[in-house]
């Protein structure tokens, strides 16, 4: 159609990569959500709020790498730390300085977080917190939230939606494991503890469900799982990868809630892939290399590269950018719901914080089944917003970043009025 044809003729350098990329990788890509039809468009470089496309193009960049970069692309005191510790030497079997440093500022940041380890993605970050709650409590079920994402380890993978398309290469006893409940129905958790509680070895869920919606949790969600894992002496993980940006100390700080353990992972690396498991020192002791029982090493743990980004990282993004962020957000979502509720689409935007996402439905949006996940008309918004210079999630998110200004904003709601009016058509 006519939208697709104006894509392709915009970028004919993507689509030359893309072709030479078809022939060496499956689809021609390596990441399943940078996949867009019929081709994704090539970033030559990226500085600030903006995207330079090997087709020239500039896009202004509200997906940030799926909420990592929260100070924007290539920020100088970072860029400046994490090349200078490159420089001093980096990849050694021994440990360094910045992850001491980096772990200290977690452990002062995140009231609940007495220890910390660090691996290299938040998939091993939700796998090792995992492992740690099961060897606590010597069971191996796990609950999680339907459309929950924490990484693609075999676990976790269960009861992920992906727009009707099943996932194989997941053994059936990781389903055996799994207990999945709606994200916000207090009830249907409640029967859950009521019938396997005991048998747990931990809860693991977003304080605000990312991939499967941007929905925040209600507070009676949040407390009613804190109150049922303190009753079982279950583990409750917070996975806290997207949600870390809300406040100083994280979701958790913002919405006063303690867990047990919590997964990071995307922005405490600098830009450098990372993730790292904190939380109660019990817990946390299970990877004590001499009292411990749960093995955990990894070539990159801790690469002194990526701590030095992690700590410049957490040194910019203080209370005073969180504060900034959150409102911009709060103005951007309250816009974006204003043209909305013009349009002649139902239209829900559901979010906290820097964190939004667009959902074509009337709402309300509370969990995966009513976020009208794998609406065609997000990929359409998608292209359309894209022609008009701004880039999201081809399922509708998008999130804040610190350099962004006013007029960043004002594009944004700008593109999405005549995002619409073009759907419309
Ligand atoms: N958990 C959440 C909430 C995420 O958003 C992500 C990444 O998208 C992950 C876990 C997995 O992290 P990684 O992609 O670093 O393995």
């Amino acid at each position: 159609d006519e939208l697709e044809q104006s894509y392709v003729e915009s970028t004919p350098r993507s689509r030359e990569l893309a072709e030479r990329a078809r022939d060496v990788m499956p689809g021609g890509d390596t990441r399943s959500v940078t996949y867009v039809r019929p081709y994704p468009s090539y970033v030559e470089s990226a500085h600030g709020a903006q995207l330079e496309t090997v087709d020239g193009e500039t896009l202004l960049d509200v997906l940030n790498n799926y909420t990592q970069s929260v100070l924007g692309h290539t920020p100088e005191p970072v860029v400046d730390d994490v090349c200078t510790r490159f420089r001093a030497g980096n990849g050694v079997a021994a440990p360094t300085e910045p992850a001491v440093e980096l772990a200290e500022l977690l452990v002062g940041r995140v009231p609940s977080v007495e220890q910390v380890r660090f691996c290299n993605s938040g998939t091993e970050a939700t796998m090792n917190a995992i492992r740690a709650a099961m060897a606590w409590t010597q069971n191996e079920r796990v609950c999680k939230i339907t459309g929950g994402y924490h990484g693609t380890h075999d676990v976790v993978e269960v009861g992920v939606a992906d727009e009707g398309r099943e996932h194989t290469g997941i053994p059936r006893t990781a389903e055996q494991r799994v207990q999945t409940v709606s994200y916000n129905d207090t009830d249907q958790l409640k029967a859950t503890f009521e019938a396997v509680g005991d048998d747990l070895a931990c809860l693991i869920l977003e304080p605000i469900l990312g991939v499967g919606g941007m929905i925040p949790a209600t507070d009676e969600f949040l407390h009613t799982a804190r109150d049922l894992t303190a009753e079982t002496d279950t583990p409750l993980i917070f996975d806290e990868m997207m949600s870390f940006r809300l406040a100083p100390g994280g979701a958790q700080q913002r919405r006063v809630i303690e867990p047990d353990l919590t997964a990071f992972g995307k922005l405490i690396g600098g830009g450098l892939p990372v993730g790292a498991v904190g939380g109660r020192a019990d817990l946390m002791a299970q990877f004590h290399p001499e009292t411990g029982s749960v093995d955990h090493s990894g070539t990159f743990n801790a690469n002194p590269a990526t701590m030095a980004g992690g700590v410049a990282t957490l040194r910019e993004l203080d209370a005073d950018a969180i504060e900034t962020l959150n409102q911009q957000g709060a103005d951007l979502r309250t816009r974006l719901q204003e043209i909305g509720d013009d349009a002649d689409q139902p239209i829900t935007i559901t979010g906290e914080g820097s964190l939004f996402q667009i959902h074509f439905t009337d709402g309300p949006v509370r969990d995966l089944a009513s976020s009208a996940a794998g609406d065609p008309a997000a990929e359409q918004l998608f292209h359309e917003l894209r022609r008009e210079g701004v880039f999201i999630a081809p399922r509708g998110m998008g999130n804040l970043s610190t350099p962004m200004t006013d007029s960043d904003l004002d594009q944004i709601v700008t593109a999405f009025d005549r995002a619409l009016e073009s759907i419309a058509e």
